[in-house]
């Protein structure tokens, strides 16, 4: 049922899907058709359960239909869906939000994480009536016109330098530089500093495989910002509320000038947002002169959804305990089995996000690292788990999510499936 489901998803949607990493391109197996889930369960059309480590790609921190989301969702919906006026669920969520991150005094609610690292890329330009942006290599911002060179994600996966479409003129104000490489960003900023509107960064990279960054590069990276008046922009889209409460910003104690969050933030609904200091935001209309708008922004049923993910996790506190510990045993399992067999297998972790790199080197720190990974022993090892029950990405480049409902009980199953392959 998969199968003829998909077959005619291709007729009517390109490659099947909406997102283009779904499709499971090159790997020759038709992707199940997801119908439902509860915690860290899913199912597909033809009734097969897995355990989920792909969480949405993120967002589901609190499992599949969490009952409080849920009923949030419920609740909020009863009471009208849309209205495109003020509302007091959206002043609720922004309260929180900067109430509870330090780097952020306002934040413009949007629809998408591309939607906020776009805008949060034009509210930079306005504010410094600069023009040029850095970004990293293997890091993903979304699917902007200006983000997508050296993209990770799906880009990555394809194996693609970028994507048609997109004008060169659009693309020579985007300046890369080498992730983790403290020599590239000075070069860069020594070359071009004065125009240099701002740096986005992935302060913990997901979509080249999770690669966190080296505390003295970030640390570096601001300096360069403030010493050249550019803005710090942190995509904290997949890592914001996942890492810790307080995003990777909150594990380094870094403030960025700007964050970009989606994915968590939005309970598992739409979702996005970007804010920062209050100098910079006021540069957004209607007060300041950047524009930019969205008739579903700030959606009641999104914000209620959202808050209450927010809410949940806030109040908390040891679920992030919880979920490192979780991820320790998975670490530690996969390590001791690799170990045992002889693979050459390298595990970059952080908390309730990870990835298993089958690479020969020592670490993997660099987008090159991660490209000299296995991606034909990953993908063996995918299809190995998919069929088993167990739902990791369909490639090497993309996280490993873990939430609050799984059990050590998953862990040890994941464990045991993964040590007969
Ligand atoms: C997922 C992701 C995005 C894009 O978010 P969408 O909601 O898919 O547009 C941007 N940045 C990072 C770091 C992401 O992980």
């Amino acid at each position: 049922m998969n199968k003829e489901l998909f077959k005619e998803s291709e007729r009517y949607m390109p490659g099947g899907v909406n997102s283009p990493v779904r499709a499971y391109k090159g790997l020759d197996i038709t992707p199940p058709i997801i119908k439902e889930g509860k915690g860290a369960y899913i199912f597909d059309e033809e009734g097969k359960k897995y355990t989920d480590y792909i969480g949405a790609w993120g967002p589901a921190v609190l499992g599949q239909a969490d009952d409080d989301i849920v009923n949030a969702i419920k609740l909020t919906a009863d009471k009208g869906i849309s209205f495109g006026s003020p509302t007091r669920l959206e002043l609720d969520m922004a309260r929180h939000i900067c109430s509870t991150i330090d780097s952020v005094d306002m934040i413009r609610m949007v629809n998408s994480g591309t939607e906020a690292t776009m805008s949060a890329a034009r509210l930079a330009r306005g504010y410094t009536d600069r023009k040029k942006i850095i970004k990293f290599e293997g890091n993903y911002h979304g699917h902007y016109d200006g983000f997508l060179i050296s993209a990770g994600s799906g880009v990555l996966t394809e194996g693609i330098p970028g994507s048609k479409g997109v004008p060169e003129e659009i693309i020579s104000n985007t300046i890369l530089a080498r992730y983790n490489d403290i020599e590239s960003i000075e070069q860069v900023f020594k070359t071009h500093g004065e125009e240099i509107a701002g740096v986005i960064i992935e302060p913990i990279a997901g979509n080249m495989g999770v690669i966190p960054a080296k505390e003295d590069f970030l640390l570096r990276l601001k300096e360069l910002c403030m010493e050249y008046n550019s803005v710090l922009i942190f995509d904290e889209v997949m890592t914001g509320f996942r890492v810790s409460y307080k995003g990777a910003q909150g594990l380094y104690n870094i403030e960025p000038d700007l964050t970009t969050f989606a994915k968590v933030m939005g309970g598992g609904l739409p979702s996005g947002a970007y804010g920062g200091k209050r100098k910079i935001m006021e540069k957004l209309s209607p007060i300041g002169e950047v524009y930019q708008a969205g008739t579903m922004s700030g959606n009641p049923i999104v914000m209620a959804a959202g808050y209450t993910a927010l809410k949940k996790l806030f109040d908390n506190p040891e679920y992030y305990d919880y979920l490192e510990n979780l991820g320790r045993r998975l670490e530690n399992g996969i390590n001791e089995i690799s170990k045992e067999k002889g693979i050459p297998t390298v595990i970059n972790r952080v908390g309730s996000m990870m990835t298993i790199f089958y690479n020969e080197l020592e670490k993997v720190e660099t987008y090159e690292d991660a490209l000299k990974s296995d991606i034909d022993m990953y993908n063996s090892v995918f299809k190995y788990m998919l069929n088993k029950g167990i739902y990791i990405a369909p490639s090497q480049f993309e996280g490993l999510f873990l939430s609050v409902k799984h059990s050590n009980e998953d862990i040890d199953r994941f464990l045991e499936i993964f040590r007969k392959y």
